[in-house]
């Protein structure tokens, strides 16, 4: 038999969204339920030392990510170890379901539920995924030691793995489908200066290759976008860094979504097109997709929830 939970403000996800969201919502007394989702603490618990959070000059992003829960559930909120698998957002309550089993239904609800890492779409790296083809450095760097690695992308966590897999591989050849970084420049200087690193500009990935039994990279084809002219680079290991898409599965039919499927959301606020549902964080953020940035739309929608049920009484 399913277990209802009736909650005035219902927040879906554990990043820096909805743990802030968490920490206001509790400070306005509204006894928040927080359901974390499959990665509790969000994207930055797969990566190392997060160097642009205010007040920390370092800190490890799985450490931050703790101490942001620690502060959520300290200040009232009840934090929830499931997955939301359906939501209704077509009448107030709102009803979201749960893996567990468990039906929580909600007068408002905060939508945090972040985004994923995007892939290639190519068979072979479908094939090998688990297999030596991985989007998660922090993940999966380790049974790399010693090995050569190609990373692909050119954007912020493109350049951070391919710094970071230097801890562990012989050589770590970055290769961009442009001749320029997306990331920050003190990233690339750092990626510029490091010998274990090459570059290969102007080039994309074709095919990842390798053994059957036991299933195991061997090596890449990368085309030159120019010449079209394919090589061979050998590998045991290819980490996709080609951005990431808004997790928006749970809402896609319910909402409007724009720039390549992030929630829209009213000028200068979190509120969406349904009253009572509010976006934060990567999610709803197309352009700046930083963990202060997402912490301080937390900050806006749980203010703005408060608001809002403050409007029902
Ligand atoms: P996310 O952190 O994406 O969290 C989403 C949450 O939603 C997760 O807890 C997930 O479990 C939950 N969820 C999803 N679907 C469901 C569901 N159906 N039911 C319940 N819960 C669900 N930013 C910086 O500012 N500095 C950095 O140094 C930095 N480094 C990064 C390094 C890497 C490798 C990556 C990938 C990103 C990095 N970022 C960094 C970006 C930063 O991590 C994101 O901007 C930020 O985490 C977004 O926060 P969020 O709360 O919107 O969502
Ligand atoms: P991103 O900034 O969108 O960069 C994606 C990179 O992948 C770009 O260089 C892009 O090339 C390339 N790319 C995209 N699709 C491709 C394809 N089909 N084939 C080949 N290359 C492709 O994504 P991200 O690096 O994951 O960063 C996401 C967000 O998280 C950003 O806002 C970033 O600032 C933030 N983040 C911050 C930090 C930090 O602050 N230290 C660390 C990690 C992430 P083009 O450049 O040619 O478009």
């Amino acid at each position: 038999m399913s277990d209802t939970r009736h909650t005035r403000l219902l927040i879906i996800g554990s990043g820096p969204a909805g743990y802030t969201a968490g920490v206001y919502g509790s400070r306005a007394m509204l006894e928040p339920i927080l359901v974390q989702g499959i990665e509790p603490g969000g994207q930055l618990t797969t990566t190392t030392e997060v160097e642009n959070w205010p007040g920390d000059t370092e800190v490890q992003g799985p450490d931050l990510m703790l101490r942001m829960e620690a502060h959520a559930r300290d200040v009232g909120t009840e934090i929830i170890g499931d997955i939301i698998s359906d939501l209704d957002l077509s009448k107030r309550p709102f009803t979201a379901k749960g893996d567990s089993g468990t039906v929580y239904t909600a007068d408002a609800v905060i939508l945090a539920t972040g985004a994923r890492a995007k892939w290639l779409g190519l068979e072979s790296e479908e094939k090998f995924k688990g297999f030596g083809v991985s989007a998660c450095a922090t993940c999966d760097g380790f049974f790399y030691r010693g090995q050569e690695i190609v990373v692909i992308g050119g954007g912020n966590t493109a350049v951070e793995e391919a710094l970071f897999l230097t801890n562990f591989a012989s050589k770590v050849t970055l290769i961009h489908r442009r001749d320029e970084l997306r990331s920050e420049k003190i990233l690339a200087d750092r990626l510029m200066k490091n010998d274990k690193i090459e570059h290969l500009w102007f080039h994309t990935l074709e095919e990842v290759f390798g053994t059957e039994d036991p299933l195991g990279v061997e090596g890449v084809k990368v085309k030159h976008v120019n010449t079209g002219e394919i090589t061979e680079i050998p590998c045991k290991g290819v980490f996709v860094a080609i951005g990431h898409a808004p997790a928006n599965e749970l809402v896609i039919d319910q909402l409007e979504t724009h720039m390549g499927g992030y929630v829209v959301t009213k000028p200068d606020s979190t509120a969406t097109s349904i009253p009572g549902v509010f976006a934060a964080g990567d999610l709803t953020d197309h352009l700046y997709r930083q963990a202060v940035t997402s912490a301080g739309m937390g900050c806006m929608a749980a203010l703005e929830a408060e608001r809002f049920l403050a409007g029902d009484e």
